[in-house]
């Protein structure tokens, strides 16, 4: 659905560095791709190369089998969801009025667009008769992400593509939309591309991983193949920083356990946690 051949590009006549250098990627009908990598490794660049917000200097980018640079570029981002981090919702506009931006640019009629509204809102759990009137300073941070969601879906796209949608989030709302978006995929199917720096969002979401860095894919694979078979070294330093953060709560969780019954902190729950726990200080060695 989604075809990225050789694709490199940079910034700036004299400049040096490649923000995205010789990369290839073939996302599936219906897949979830997750462009995991640190701050500056090319994610963004590569993302925006497919809803052409970006051109490439060299390379070929197809979307359903069409080169992209033969079609015009408003017309394609309107075939295409996009989701930033801070939603990117208009101020000045009600939420009805954010989410019906893309079908009112198409020429939808009042009733269809109205409908679709009320239908979207449903499907990223917000009530519409209690969030078609506000404005996006009348929401929290997860709402405004949610409407930014349903604006991106609104004129039925069969691409998405998030750009750290939920970066800015607390941990218990970008769990809660981490969800939602799952729910989201498994009921409409619509090929995802999900930019992310959080190796468990990668991991937890995707059907495959892409790890970049400095501009450079080093891994596609699915999660359980970059957990057990990490192409270099550098991937096996990022599993190893989330099975140490794992290992390491796993070991408090143990002491815990181990605590007295009268401790400040009672251990209830971390008796009730798996029991491999106990394994969980010589795992944490190993991976050290
Ligand atoms: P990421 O999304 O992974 O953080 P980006 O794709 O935004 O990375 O950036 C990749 C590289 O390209 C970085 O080194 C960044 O500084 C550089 N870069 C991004 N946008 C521009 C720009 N408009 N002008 C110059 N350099 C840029
Ligand atoms: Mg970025």
């Amino acid at each position: 659905m989604i075809d990225l051949v050789d694709v490199s590009k940079r910034y700036g006549r004299d400049g040096t560095a490649w923000a995205v250098q010789h990369a290839s990627l073939a996302v599936a009908e219906g897949e979830l791709v997750a462009l995991l990598g640190e701050s500056g490794s090319g994610k963004t660049t590569l993302l925006k190369m497919v809803n052409r917000l970006i051109d490439p200097d060299a390379g070929c980018i197809r979307v359903a089998g069409r080169d992209v640079r033969t079609e015009d570029p408003v017309a394609l981002r309107r075939t295409i969801g996009y989701v930033i981090q801070q939603a990117g919702l208009l101020p000045h506009h009600s939420v009805a009025d954010n989410v019906a931006m893309v079908p009112r640019l198409l020429g939808w009629s009042r009733g269809e667009i109205d409908r679709r509204v009320d239908e979207l809102l449903e499907l990223v759990g917000l009530a519409p008769a209690a969030y078609r009137a506000r404005f996006p300073d009348q929401l929290s941070g997860g709402q405004r992400q949610r409407v930014g969601v349903a604006r991106a879906l609104a004129a039925r796209p069969r691409v998405l593509l998030l750009d750290e949608p939920f970066g800015a989030l607390d941990p218990i709302t970008r769990v809660g939309l981490q969800g939602e978006l799952a729910r989201i995929h498994r009921e409409l199917r619509l090929t995802t591309i999900l930019v992310t720096h959080d190796m468990v969002e990668a991991l937890t979401l995707a059907d495959r991983v892409v790890v970049m860095c400095a501009g450079e894919v080093r891994q596609i694979a699915t999660p359980h193949a970059l957990l057990t078979a990490p192409a270099d070294d550098y991937v096996a330093r990022l599993v190893d920083v989330v099975r140490a953060q794992s290992g390491q709560l796993q070991a408090l969780a143990a002491r815990a356990a181990d605590a007295p019954a009268d401790a400040a902190d009672p251990p209830a729950r971390a008796a009730d946690a798996p029991a491999d726990v106990t394994g969980a200080p010589a795992e944490r060695g190993d991976v050290r």
